[in-house]
């Protein structure tokens, strides 16, 4: 470890194994690389003009459909069809969530599909089958044409 924490305080590049060895750190290990990530950090925002500023964008998270084939495990949200009332957002839901957003002075709106739930999940298959669509580009953009007919909602 402090190897390591040594050739990233020098700016050294990281190989593999070296990388996990950070992901190990702990207490003043942390404390240490923490520090230097803040380094990195700061001298990033100074060569590029403004030091000190961090930015960000506020965005409303609009979830279509929570189902997944869950091969990242990344998010915590997907879960199982027989735990959702209904399995795919309806425009008027999007618009509301949308709307909310807005409210709370959100700019952006990010829509999440899932990864082909409907190649998992039989009821998937079924509702965008019932939907008269076989993928879910078509309905993605019935939302969104939904929800950009109403400029009340997705103002930028
Ligand atoms: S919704 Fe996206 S991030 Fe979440 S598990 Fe599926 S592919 Fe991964």
């Amino acid at each position: 470890m402090r190897r390591v924490l040594a050739r990233s305080r020098d700016g050294k590049s990281l190989d593999d194994a070296e990388a996990v060895t950070l992901l190990h750190a702990r207490g003043d290990d942390l404390d240490t690389l923490l520090g230097y990530a803040s380094r990195v950090r700061d001298s990033g925002l100074e060569s590029a003009g403004r030091p000190g500023v961090i930015t960000y964008s506020r965005k409303v998270f609009i979830p279509l459909t929570r189902l997944c084939q869950d091969r990242c495990a990344y998010c915590t949200f997907v879960t199982v069809p027989h735990r959702l009332d209904s399995l795919y957002l309806e425009p008027d839901e999007v618009v509301a969530i949308a709307r909310q957003g807005a409210e709370l002075g959100c700019k952006e709106a990010l829509f999440t599909l899932g990864d082909k739930p409907e190649l998992r999940w039989k009821q998937a298959r079924e509702w965008l089958s019932r939907a008269a669509t076989t993928t879910r580009c078509p309905m993605s953009a019935r939302w969104r044409s939904g929800c950009w007919k109403r400029p009340d909602c997705c103002r930028t």
